[in-house]
């Protein structure tokens, strides 16, 4: 396992040709001044514009540029993963390659490092350039996750993070498909703590992350480590139950007194639609789950590698 990499450094890439240059120059500039010995393993999450054939001409004069190449987009989550999967350094940091996550946090994070933490992720204080819709979103997001959970996830944190190598080692161990990194790295354990900054705007080009895939990853985080939204269906329907219960009881207390009670078909249709609607997002959250457990029971692998550059070719991460 000891290589003599010391750092290894895990940069997610899909179509950033805009600003991949930029990134690669204060990485190289960051990780020159701890004077250790590090790589920087990009991985290209099926790029369609020229950030491969970008990154493989700064691997021509400098070996510590590695590049792993996925066959399609696989994902951010996945290729942080396969970055991990590869990475040969004692200390593994994943960070994003527009220039949100400042490189000169690294060396904040390395000091941590060095005083015996076995995570240290770097927590927002504000995040600049973003919509008002993603601040919002994001914010409700890491609320619900924390009330959905028993486990510590931390809030207004993202992947930005250096992770020791025993905890990537049991990283490596969770075989999981539908991947929520930053829930999974809280699950492992071991000793963690923050380093805060604030979250610069992209350099250029625009958001990989659109609507759609926030939405699929923050499914992804409250369904890997909370059933509460299944629970739903039971609190709903016992609320319900009750209402149905004591209105019958009025009902027949109306009659029995002989007083006039008046219930027209737009009260049936509406109490309809109420339930039906219940009963249909029940559905879709039973949905949510089945389909994950659907996902590990084929068992695909995480991902497909098209080309390696600079890197020791390892086994596929499959289920043992
Ligand atoms: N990314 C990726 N695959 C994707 C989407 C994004 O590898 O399918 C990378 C992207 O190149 C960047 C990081 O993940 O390095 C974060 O993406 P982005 O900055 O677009 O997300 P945002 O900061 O807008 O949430
Ligand atoms: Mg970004």
């Amino acid at each position: 396992m000891n290589s003599g990499i010391r750092y290894s450094i895990v940069i997610p890439v899909y179509n950033e040709e805009a600003v991949i240059e930029q990134t690669y120059r204060r990485l190289k500039q960051v990780m020159a001044s701890t004077g250790e010995s590090y790589e920087l393993i990009f991985v290209n999450d099926g790029s369609r514009d020229q950030t491969a054939s970008l990154i493989k001409g700064y691997g021509e004069g400098d070996d510590t540029v590695k590049l792993l190449g996925f066959s399609r987009n696989f994902g951010h989550q996945v290729a942080i993963t396969a970055g991990m999967d590869y990475a040969a350094g004692a200390a593994v940091v994943v960070i994003d390659a527009d220039l949100q996550d400042p490189p000169e946090l690294i060396l904040e994070m390395i000091a941590k490092w060095k005083e015996g933490f076995d995570v240290v992720y770097a927590k927002r204080t504000k995040r600049k350039g973003e919509t008002f819709f993603k601040k919002q979103t994001a914010h409700l997001f890491y609320r619900l996750l924390r009330v959905s959970t028993d486990l510590n996830i931390p809030t207004d944190t993202g992947d930005f993070r250096l992770i020791d190598r025993r905890v990537v080692e049991e990283l490596k161990r969770l075989p999981e498909r539908n991947r929520y990194v930053r829930g999974l790295v809280s699950w492992v354990g071991f000793r963690q703590t923050a380093v805060e900054y604030e979250r610069d705007e992209r350099l250029a080009g625009e958001t990989k992350y659109p609507l759609k895939k926030m939405m699929k990853l923050s499914m992804d985080g409250i369904t890997s480590f909370s059933y509460k939204p299944l629970k739903l269906a039971t609190y709903a329907g016992t609320i319900i139950v009750t209402f149905g219960l004591s209105s019958l009881a009025v009902l027949i207390f109306m009659k029995m007194f002989n007083k006039i009670f008046l219930a027209g078909w737009e009260l049936v249709i509406s109490i309809q639609l109420i339930l039906s609607g219940l009963l249909l997002t029940m559905m879709g959250i039973i949905g949510e789950y089945i389909g994950r457990i659907y996902d590990e029971a084929r068992e695909r692998p995480l991902y497909i590698i098209s080309e390696s550059y600079g890197l020791m070719r390892k086994e596929q991460p499959v289920k043992k």
